[in-house]
């Protein structure tokens, strides 16, 4: 997910190279934050650890793309894609994993671009930081029953 979108802004802005190196940087601090203080494992805490993850991620380095500042409107790029995926389960139809995960990447590809330029368009404070919505993905993890598909190896 994240190389998609990073391709689809460096050709339609006409970014070089040096700038998405920069923004896969900030794409890797979100994962990495998301590692350390919830999961990034769809068989422990479900797909909002998996997609959720990586929809935050790409939508923290296109927001940086787009100009965003790191104090606020990358992090809220990140917190908004995040959301929309709290408390999704892993669920693959007959135990693959192409279906529907295929098309829930899709899907939180284009969330993620979304997600990123509401960040540089809104102006004012953020009720909920990209920190609160990490704490409630590893929440939501643990209270999944460990009979869930979410949990399920
Ligand atoms: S539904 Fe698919 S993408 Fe989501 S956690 Fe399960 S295997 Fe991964």
């Amino acid at each position: 997910m994240v190389p998609a979108v990073l391709r689809v802004l460096q050709e339609t802005l006409h970014l070089p190279d040096e700038r998405i190196h920069q923004a896969l940087l900030v794409a890797g601090l979100i994962g990495l934050a998301m590692a350390a203080n919830a999961s990034i494992a769809g068989a422990e805490v479900g797909c909002q650890g998996e997609v959720g993850t990586a929809s935050a991620m790409a939508a923290a380095a296109a927001c940086y793309l787009l100009g965003g500042d790191a104090e606020a409107q990358v992090d809220r790029a990140a917190e908004t894609a995040l959301e929309h995926y709290l408390g999704l389960t892993c669920d693959p139809v007959y135990g693959l994993v192409q279906i529907p995960c295929i098309e829930r990447n899709a899907a939180a590809a284009v969330a993620a671009l979304h997600a990123a330029s509401l960040a540089v368009l809104c102006r004012g404070e953020d009720r909920i930081s990209f920190d609160t919505a990490v704490a409630a993905l590893a929440e939501i993890g643990r209270d999944m029953s460990p009979k869930a598909p979410g949990v399920r190896s």
